[in-house]
């Protein structure tokens, strides 16, 4: 990463707010570490079948649908820093995801020495998340999720595969507001953690993806001179 750009950015958006794709193009810009809390999950998951006791214990809650306690979340993290390069930079999605982490992180910030991170917010509504995803098809064989704007939305073909797209009853309207509710929920605790620190940036996510891109790239660099006069 340039040195104008924060090393150590956190982005936080509802489903459908397009904030995987952001993180992407973040990461090939600045060619940055990208650390999903997700994939760390599914990393330790797969362990299980090798009998790795916390991979067991990870799987059991995973297949109940239970989220993964805040400690064994802080672990994963710092297991996953000791392998990466710090210096290029971090992305985190989908971490920290309650306050317990973000002090957590706190904590790893200072052990290894990395610098302040900065929260990038992608707002998007109630009623725009419950279209976005009510439009959601998927590939059933790899999972790929396509939008209107994919090129093969309207022949309901798959791009890799070819096969036909479905639509998934969680991007159902009602069960669609339902986890809206509960990301804001989970969401406004860590935005007032941030506010409270000069560390959020918060983006309008109802535009195109460049907007959203160009306006997070401009308020990146300009974020340390901003923080500085505050
Ligand atoms: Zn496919």
């Amino acid at each position: 990463m340039v040195t104008s750009i924060p090393k150590l950015i956190i982005i936080m958006g509802p489903p459908g707010s397009g904030k995987g794709t952001q993180a992407q193009l973040l990461k090939e810009k600045y060619s940055c570490n990208y650390i999903a809390t997700g994939d760390l999950v599914r990393e330790m998951y797969k362990k299980a079948a090798t009998g790795d006791p916390l991979g067991l214990e990870v799987k059991k809650r995973y297949d109940r649908g239970e989220p993964q306690p805040d400690d064994i979340i802080l672990k994963f993290v710092r297991q996953k820093l000791i392998t990466i390069d710090t210096q290029r930079g971090i992305i985190f999605d989908a971490f920290p995801l309650s306050e317990a982490q973000a002090r957590g992180l706190d904590e790893i910030i200072k052990d290894f020495k990395l610098d302040k991170p900065v929260a990038i917010n992608i707002k998007v509504g109630e009623e725009d998340v419950v279209q976005r995803l009510s439009l959601r098809k998927y590939c059933p064989k790899d999972n790929s999720v396509y939008y209107p704007k994919s090129p093969t939305y309207d022949s309901n073909k798959c791009e890799k595969c070819g096969k036909g797209l479905i639509r998934r009853a969680d991007d159902e309207a009602g069960v669609v507001r339902k986890r809206y509710k509960k990301y804001i929920d989970r969401i406004n605790v860590l935005v007032m953690y941030y506010e409270k620190r000069n560390q959020l940036i918060s983006i309008n996510g109802e535009q195109s993806v460049e907007k959203v891109a160009s306006e997070i790239e401009q308020r990146l660099s300009t974020y340390q001179s901003d923080y500085a006069q505050k």
